[in-house]
């Protein structure tokens, strides 16, 4: 849940605190907090920041308007996450703004009234991804893992089923990817008050960057669970039985759609990047097959019928002529490998046995 920090709060003085008083009070717990002062201590640090950033919005008098009117609009925004749309949003404002009971529901115009406030909350919140498709609570596929896969040439050049050992990330099943060991092991993060994000301190309607505190997810792990220490997944080997198409060469991918659940449930594509092994006996160039045969001298003098192995695993006869030459290549017409784009031929090289 998002929630509206209290810059005054944090300053330690009244909403109505002069220009002065904000900076004075900005002056004393800066010098206390400063990382200078305080070596190491990383609550000081994020107390600092909590101070820079509160100090950046009220020493502003733009600013200041600003936020001053958004805790008075914007305050108890319970549900504004749940989606809904804009009559969600409008039915918070008239709660909000209006007071309980008495029902006033505001409008697009009220919203303009205050001066663009619709945008001035999208940036506050950096609510663009919220409004945008795909619902973050929503398992989807977002991104994707590519591997590297190992095939035998034959089975690439064949087709055929292989079995894929890949590490993958995975959610934990002992804790549902929240990472606490129980429910109260997790804690919403006091830094961002749960958003994930903070306001930087350039500028508060600006930029929000991911919250440090809590590593952007909201929450502060202070049981973790043992499965996955407190990461909410861990890595695990897993297999997957996958049909390789004939022809495939390397560099060929193949796509698994939605194999991989992370933490916060989305799920991933797997994505096979084949790398096809090499052969002992033939080389591959595109669909076409080379491979070398030894021959006698006696062979190549008088010539011979030899019987040459093909990829497909046929044996198929070849006629060396008579007065053949050492380095000779002699072409296989359709040999070669089967792919979508036709099929290649076999070319073999003869040399002279040692
Ligand atoms: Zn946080
Ligand atoms: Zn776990």
């Amino acid at each position: 849940m998002t929630t509206i920090k209290d810059y005054y709060k944090i300053l330690g003085v009244s909403e109505s605190a002069s220009p002065e008083e904000i900076k004075r009070a900005y002056r004393e717990l800066a010098k206390k907090y400063h990382p200078d002062r305080n070596p190491g201590d990383k609550s000081a640090e994020e107390k600092f920041k909590e101070i820079a950033e509160a100090y950046g919005v009220l020493s502003d008098p733009q600013k200041r308007a600003q936020y001053d009117q958004m805790r008075k609009y914007g305050a108890g925004f319970g549900g504004f996450q749940t989606e809904g749309g804009w009559e969600e949003i409008l039915r918070h404002f008239g709660r909000a703004g209006a007071g309980p009971g008495t029902g006033r529901v505001f409008t697009f115009e009220d919203l303009h009234g205050f001066g663009g406030l619709g945008d001035l909350f999208r940036q506050f919140f950096d609510f663009g991804d919220l409004f945008g498709p795909g619902r973050p609570s929503e398992p989807r596929a977002e991104g994707s893992l590519e591997v590297e896969v190992e095939v035998p040439f034959l089975t690439a050049v064949r087709g055929g089923e292989i079995v894929v050992e890949v590490s993958l990330p995975q959610r934990c099943d002992a804790c549902g990817g929240t990472g606490a060991r129980s429910g109260r092991g997790r804690t919403v993060c006091r830094v961002c008050g749960g958003s994930g994000k903070v306001i930087s301190d350039q500028g508060f309607f600006a930029v929000s960057r991911p919250c440090l505190a809590c590593g952007g997810t909201g929450y502060v792990i202070s049981d973790p669970c043992p499965k996955c220490h407190g990461q909410g997944e861990f890595t695990s080997r897993r297999k997957f039985a996958v049909r390789v198409p004939e022809g495939t060469d390397t560099g060929s991918r193949l796509r698994l759609r939605k194999v991989i659940e992370r933490r916060d449930g989305r799920r991933q594509d797997l994505i096979l990047r084949f790398r096809v092994q090499p052969h002992h006996f033939f080389t591959r160039r595109g669909k076409d097959v080379y491979c070398e045969v030894p021959l006698s001298g006696e062979q190549l003098d008088r010539g011979a019928r030899i019987r040459v192995g093909t990829v497909q695993g046929k044996k198929v006869e070849m006629r060396v002529p008579a007065g053949t030459k050492e380095g000779t290549v002699f072409r296989l017409r359709g040999m070669g490998i089967r792919t979508r784009n036709g099929t290649g031929d076999q070319y073999v090289r003869v040399r002279r046995a040692a």
